[in-house]
């Protein structure tokens, strides 16, 4: 069994088609879902993690970056989620929620794509999320320009195929995705 995360490459055109739960994009097979990769008769299929959940204030959950309307962003719960992904449940990530450095926009520390470890803080009307803590923050971040995963060096993060060099507000599990998948799993 391999875990993928959304936006993951599992194998190009050539050798693989697309089922459920994946897509193609610029030649490469790509995950929709934080979830289980399976691969039966040259299809990709990613059967993603359901469980329930209801959603209670201190809860660690997986979300990924949709969109950002400043001074907030819009994520959806990858996994630990009653839904998969296309109908996922919402969660409002604020600009004071991010870091303890001021930050001038959110786009500083966080980007759309981004996977983040993030906690809670709100059940009201809308759920809220926070990435302030130590352990929280981006888990794993895809280039802005040709969407390949980011290489963590120090604090910063790079693009080997572009060259370029981003920054965000990481978690020190950036390099250990797999093991939080495994752990909010268990
Ligand atoms: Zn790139």
């Amino acid at each position: 069994m391999k875990l993928v995360l959304p936006g993951e490459d599992m194998g190009n055109e050539e050798e693989l088609f697309p089922a459920s739960g994946s897509y193609l994009e610029n030649g490469y097979l790509k995950s929709k879902y934080v979830g289980r990769c399976e691969i039966s008769a040259k299809s990709v299929h990613v059967i993603p993690f359901k469980r329930i959940f209801i959603p209670k204030k201190s809860t660690k959950v997986l979300a990924q970056i949709y969109d950002i309307s400043e001074p907030v962003a819009l994520a959806k719960f990858q996994i630990n989620a009653r839904h998969s992904a296309d109908s996922g449940d919402f969660a409002f990530l604020h600009i004071t929620n991010i870091s303890n450095r001021f930050l001038k926009t959110i786009r500083e520390a966080v980007k759309p794509r981004d996977i983040i470890y993030a906690s809670i803080i709100n059940v009201g009307k809308n759920i809220e999320i926070s990435i302030k803590g130590r352990d929280e923050g981006v888990i794993l971040a895809y280039c802005g320009d040709c969407k390949r995963p980011l290489i963590r060096e120090d604090y910063i993060l790079k693009c080997n195929v572009c060259d370029t060099t981003e920054t965000r507000k990481l978690s020190p599990f950036y390099d250990n995705y797999r093991g939080v998948i495994k752990w909010l799993n268990h």
